[in-house]
This record gives structure tokens, sequence and C-alpha cells, in this order.
């Protein structure tokens, strides 16, 4: 028997805050068909109108901010600090792709015999898949640009993070769109997520997750050459070579890793520094770690909360077995809650699974490097490709190393991925397609010629 509702887990108590019932089959069917009935409606409506109802709803999330920050403490584990911010950037994304629909512009092509216009038209129904890591603002760069193109969308939150995905539903509501526009439809993967791939009414899935999933999802969608796009893991490189600014850089190297307790798929989860400066980085890196407050997320000075489950913490737990090479580690709570200290390995090589794969915990390595192109070589050297830091004072190398590194996002001298203004986005098995900025926008609609004929 499957179940039909799900208790909702406090990570850093275990105790159920709540219980959600989660769709089957044929719940997932009559939103997907209700969601394709408020479509044409949707899609016709004046831009100007359709921007001033993405605005309200920028409003609501606005108005709402502590509570969705609340809950996410108690849902997720995030810190506060970080649950204010991801309420924030959903009230962002959705006021940046306010602005779209009014400026959702085609091109005049220059052709003999009459006009030639393009028109980007919206795809239909999107589904999107949200996973636990970010519940809220990965839900908010699916649906924001989905519905600014005219798109009406059904997303799927993780099970064991659905509740403020289920406030945004209701506020979307509350701020007027219209029934049908966006439906929050808490679920398993297997039974909604597969459901959303399957029904022909889907014309979109945009999933992000882990890369098994994905490919699934990829194979599953080319049954009806439905659109995907695809937000996988990361096996990130913080690349600090012997010129940085070494304080700067191992000041700032645990927040890279460790923010979110590495649940990030931008986690810089790889140091790798210049062997002349490997020992310095080192001594420098340890008082920061130690320095990272771990403890309660709902107080405003904790800079990191628990693991999202206790398979989470045994996943992450079987990276760091007895006669793991750790150099320190950092603190965790005693008692109920899924802890894990922030952890900082220095392994031999680069052939352990910490090394090679995504920990999506607490835990980072440090390898030395000879020179830039070791450094390039060892950074490349995974079949992820999302994200990176590189840290110099040469110019040249900066922008030399970034164009060698063969991923979507990367920051010089900082540790930024997302900024809802610019693209977002995997190379190789990160992922395929780009989320946030322009780009994401163009990736919710299809490109349509008209060619008008002005020879009588
Ligand atoms: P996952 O299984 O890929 O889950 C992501 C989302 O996909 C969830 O909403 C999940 O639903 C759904 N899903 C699962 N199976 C599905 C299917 N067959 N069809 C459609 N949707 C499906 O990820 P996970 O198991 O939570 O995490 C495992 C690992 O993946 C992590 O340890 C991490 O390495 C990686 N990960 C990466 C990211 C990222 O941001 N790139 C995010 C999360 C996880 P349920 O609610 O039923 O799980
Ligand atoms: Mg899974």
């Amino acid at each position: 028997m499957t179940a039909t509702t799900y208790d909702v887990i406090n990570p850093s108590t275990e105790q159920v805050v709540s219980t959600v019932p989660l769709a089957d089959l044929r719940q997932t069917d009559e939103a997907v068909e209700r969601a394709a009935r408020a479509f044409p409606a949707w899609r016709d409506l004046a831009p100007a109108d359709r921007a001033r109802l993405l605005r309200r709803f920028a409003d609501a999330v606005d108005a709402a901010g502590e509570e969705l920050a609340q809950l996410e403490v108690v849902n997720s584990g995030h810190t506060l600090g970080n649950a204010r911010w991801e309420a924030g950037n959903v009230r962002d994304v959705l006021e940046y792709y306010a602005a779209a629909p009014e400026r959702l512009f085609g091109r005049q092509i220059p052709v003999a015999g009459g006009v030639d216009l393009t028109f980007r038209e919206p795809l239909g129904v999107v589904g999107v898949i949200v996973p636990w890591n970010f519940p809220m603002p990965i839900a908010g760069w699916g649906f924001a640009p989905a519905l600014a193109a005219g798109n009406t969308v059904v997303l799927k939150p993780a099970e064991l993070t659905p509740l403020t995905a289920i406030r945004i539903g209701e506020l979307a509501l509350e701020a007027g769109l219209p029934e049908g526009v966006l439906t929050v439809l808490p679920g398993k993967g297997s039974v909604v997520g597969e459901r959303f791939v399957t029904h022909p009414l889907v014309r979109k899935v945009c999933f992000t997750g882990s890369t098994e999933v994905g490919k699934r999802i990829m194979a599953g969608c080319a049954a009806q050459v439905k659109r995907v796009t695809l937000e996988l893991g990361g096996k990130n490189a913080n690349v600090v070579f012997a010129d940085a600014d070494l304080e700067r850089a191992a000041a700032t190297a645990p927040y890279a890793v460790f923010d979110n307790a590495g649940q990030d798929c931008c986690a810089r989860s790889r140091i790798l520094v210049e062997r002349t400066a490997f020992d310095r980085f080192l001594e420098l890196l340890e008082p920061a770690v130690l320095g990272v407050t771990v403890g309660d997320p709902g107080h405003p000075d904790t800079e990191m909360g628990p693991l999202i489950s206790a398979a989470q913490r045994e996943r992450v737990s079987a990276y760091v077995p007895p006669d793991a090479p750790v150099a320190f580690r950092g603190s965790s709570p005693a008692g109920a809650g899924f802890w894990f200290p922030p952890t900082v390995l220095t392994p031999a090589d680069g052939s352990s699974p910490a090394w090679t794969e995504e920990v999506f915990g607490p835990v980072v390595s440090v390898l030395p490097f000879e020179d830039e192109a070791d450094a390039v070589r060892l950074a490349n050297d995974t079949e992820y490709g999302l994200a990176g830091s590189i840290w110099t004072r040469d110019v040249g190398r900066a922008m030399r190393v970034a164009r060698a590194l063969e991923c979507g996002n990367l920051s010089v001298n900082s540790h930024s991925s997302v900024r809802y203004s610019t693209p977002f986005g995997g190379f190789k098995q990160s992922g395929f397609g780009r989320e946030l900025g322009p780009d994401a926008l163009e990736s919710f609609t299809e490109v349509k010629n008209v060619f008008l004929a002005t020879n009588s």
C-alpha cells in the first residue's frame, strides 16, 4: 500500500512538524488537466496584466517573508539568515520576471516579398520538480520565468520539504493568480514526478536533483520529445594560487562549502592549493573552520544547521570512515538532530570518494597542485561541471583559468554562483539548459516564425 500522508520532520529536533497529504496519480492527472484548462486565458492575458499579477505575487511573498523563513528553519534546518535570504530570493525572482511579459520580444527579419516575424510562444503546462536542499529558491527559479512567459505550472516539492512550497501556492491565489495557473502538488517523485514526465499535457519538465534521477527524466522525456531543463549535482573546485590574498581565501573557504551544511550543488568541496602556499593555507583554514558556528538554526547567529535527514547523515558519514585523513574538524551539537561537524580532509591523492563524488554534506578535501596547467587538469577531472572559484591577484591568469574550467558558473576572488539576473547551470553531467537571467525565459518558450506576404 502506498502512503497517502507524509510526516514532516524538523531535522534539528527530529520531531514531527506537520502531516502533509501526498497526491496520488489521479490527483496529479486532475491538476495537470486543470493547468491545461487554465493555460489559454493565462497566455492571452494582456502582458501588462500578467506582469501586474506577478508583481502582486512578489508583494505577497515579501509580506509573508518572515513566516516563510520560519517555516524553512523548522522544515529544512536552514539557518534563519539563509532562510530569510531564500524567501527574499523568491520575491526578487518574481519581480525580475514580472518585467518579462512586456519585453518578450521577437525579431523582424528582412526577407523578399513580405514581412518575417518571430514570436516567443509559451509551451503550455510546465512541470517543476524541486529537491529538498533549497526548497524556496529552486521552486521560484522554475515557476517565475515559466509563468512570466505565459505557461501554467504544476510543481512538486521534495517529500521531505513541502511546507514553504505549499504556502507559496496559497500566496499565489491570494495575490490573484487564477486557479490552475500555479498548482503545488506534494507527493512522491516516483508518482507525481514520474507523471510529469509521462503526461502528454506536460510540455516541459524543469528538474533539479540528483544526476541519477535527472538521467532517467531526460530518457523519459525523450519518448514525447518533451523539453527538459536539468540542474544536477556538482563537484566544485576552489582553486587557490599562491599569489592570492590567502587570508581572505582561507577565511571564506569554509562558507563556500559548509553553507547549508554542504547540501548545495555549488558547494566548493574540493580545495586546490598551489603547493608553495599549501601549508600556510591550511594554517589559516583551521581557525576559520573551527570558527563556524554550528547549532540551532533558528538562532540568528548560527552559521550552519543540521543535515536534512538521518539517511543523509548516513550517506555523508560514509565519506569519513574511521581511517579518513582528517586534518581538523569543527564542532556540532550532541543529542537530537541530524548533526555533522564541518570536516576537512587532506587525502594523499585524488582517488578517494570524498574527492571524486558529490558529498552533499559538510566535508571538504584539500589537495596541492604544481602550476596553472596542473590546477586546470585537476579541477576538470570530474564528470560534473557546475561551479567553481579562482583566487589569484593576476588578472590575466584569472581570466585564462576561468575560460579553461569546464563549468557554468565561476567566481574570481569570491564564491558567488547565483544572481537572479545572470544565467545559472552546468556543463557536462551537471545539467542541461540554464536557469535565471535572460536565458531561463527563452527556455520556457518556443520560437515561432511567421511570414506575411505583401505582394498583391
Ligand atoms: P533526487 O532523488 O534526485 O530528488 C530530487 C527530486 O526529484 C525530489 O522532488 C524527488 O522526489 C524527485 N524524484 C525522485 N525520483 C523521481 C523520479 N523517478 N521521477 C521524477 N521525480 C523524482 O535526490 P535525493 O534522493 O533527494 O538526493 C540524493 C543526492 O542527490 C544528494 O545526496 C545529492 O548528492 C544530490 N542532489 C543534488 C541536488 C542539486 O541541487 N543538484 C539536489 C538534491 C540532491 P521525492 O520527494 O520523492 O524524493
Ligand atoms: Mg532520491
